[in-house]
């Protein structure tokens, strides 16, 4: 292919703004703790967070001491058993729960479908569930599935707009959007909320670990998330579900397993449900997956979570000023550019947005992409520099200048496809 004169092409601002931002950069040190390959810069840690480098040590551990050795005996020696309130709490304190609150276990989808359920059940003479039109599909197929359960109705709504009738139990909505990055107050639609006789639930996937959350500060009645994401707890690692203390004596949860009984050894015939928050349990954890969260959690030792809101919203900043330097070449941004309105990620929109995030990847810029035009770009500032994302957004500048993302091996029936 004709290459056309590539050193010609100035973004702005230029590499020595970003490498200036990253020598003064307070969260430089946090890098080390992950293995990222040599070469790539990646941007989709909303997606699957890279992997910190004390996780293979302590799934190794898992393995061969606990398992290998110490067989059944882990379950109280090496403490499996206290793995999901050990862990819940860890998370908490990344999300404002203070301990006692958040259990670590199952999938995000398991975690809905628990917390929407306790939380319409708090409610039982009120018939509507709130949900956003655009939220995550598994949000939405639960909220529909949870109101053919207890006879409830789903409306979809924006919350830009949110009215909350008198008719309503409760409203779940995902803090960050999953498609343009935009962050909704968490604060002031709890209190709107409340102030309507509802009860919220939040969605945390897109959060927690990358902006401020203070569950307990703003009253939320219940939360989930997955760890996957910007916890970098791996593939398939287990959520969590935050369960207030306010709530926990009467929170009637549908997934009544064996190991959210009290004194579940009793192994009684009828459940009846454990103190605190051990009655969100449900059977037997993950461990493997769960000692991969514990370990990766030491990420955060010693890292305050406002530098990191800084360092995302300040990333978040330089990709949206190149990305507008793209204009001509019909890029544009979807995400707000308020920080106060923006998650971590931001979405750029372009007509061939599959293509250029084919043509990116095969540059070693690992980026996602969503149906039909989008182009996400996912900032985790514990792990990405400035110079990360300038490169990144040369990368794709020099990929329009070219059109190297309409080669044919970049075409959508030509690639596998990208989750
Ligand atoms: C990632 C994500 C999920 C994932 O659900 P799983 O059950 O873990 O597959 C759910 N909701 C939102 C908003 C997400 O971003």
């Amino acid at each position: 292919m004709a290459q056309p004169k590539i050193e010609a092409l100035a973004i702005h601002p230029d590499r020595a703004a970003a490498e200036e931002l990253d020598a003064r950069d307070p969260l430089a040190f946090t890098r080390a703790r992950f293995s990222v390959p040599e070469g790539v810069v990646y941007l989709d840690g909303n997606s699957l967070g890279a992997l910190p480098t004390g996780v293979r040590a302590a799934v190794l551990d898992a393995v061969s001491r606990q398992w290998g050795q110490d067989l059944i005996g882990s379950w109280n020696g090496n403490g499996w058993w206290t793995l999901p309130e050990r862990v819940g709490d860890r998370i908490g304190a990344l999300v404002g729960a203070a301990p006692g609150q958040v259990i670590c276990g199952d999938s995000t989808s398991v975690q809905l479908f628990q917390a929407l359920t306790a939380a319409a059940r708090l409610r039982p003479d009120r018939r509507v569930l709130l949900t956003d039109a655009s939220n995550f599909p598994t949000d939405q197929y639960l909220a529909d599935a949870v109101a053919r359960l207890l006879g409830l109705e789903v409306r979809r709504v924006d919350p830009a707009g949110l009215k909350v009738g008198a008719d309503v139990a409760v409203v779940a909505l995902s803090a960050v959007d999953y498609r343009t990055g935009e962050l909704w107050d968490v604060e002031a639609i709890t209190r709107q909320a409340h102030a309507a006789g509802a009860v919220v639930v939040w969605d945390l996937c897109h959060a927690a670990g990358v902006l401020p959350v203070d569950l307990d500060g703003v009253g939320a009645d219940a939360a989930v998330g997955c760890t996957y994401k910007y916890l970098n707890g791996g593939p398939g690692s287990p959520a969590w579900l935050y369960l207030p203390h306010r709530h926990q004596p009467v929170a009637d949860l549908p997934l009544t397993g064996w190991m959210g009984r009290a004194d579940p050894f009793g192994l009684a015939g009828a459940y009846e449900p454990a103190e605190g928050v051990a009655r969100a349990r449900i059977g037997t954890p993950p461990v493997l997956s769960m000692v991969a969260v514990e370990a990766a959690l030491d990420v955060w030792d010693g890292v305050d979570p406002a530098a990191v809101r800084a360092k995302s919203l300040a990333l978040g900043d330089l990709l949206i000023t190149l990305a507008d330097g793209l204009r001509t070449d019909g890029v544009t941004v979807v995400t707000p550019r308020e920080g106060r309105r923006r998650g971590s990620h931001v979405s750029l929109r372009h007509e061939k947005a599959y293509e250029l995030c084919q043509a990116l990847i095969a540059r070693g810029v690992v980026g996602d992409f969503r149906a039909p035009d989008l182009l996400r770009l996912g900032l985790a500032p514990l792990y990405l520099s400035y110079a990360d994302v300038w490169d990144a957004m040369r990368a794709l500048a020099e990929i329009l200048a070219t059109k190297e993302h309409e080669a044919p091996r970049f075409r959508r029936d030509q690639t596998a496809v990208v989750t």
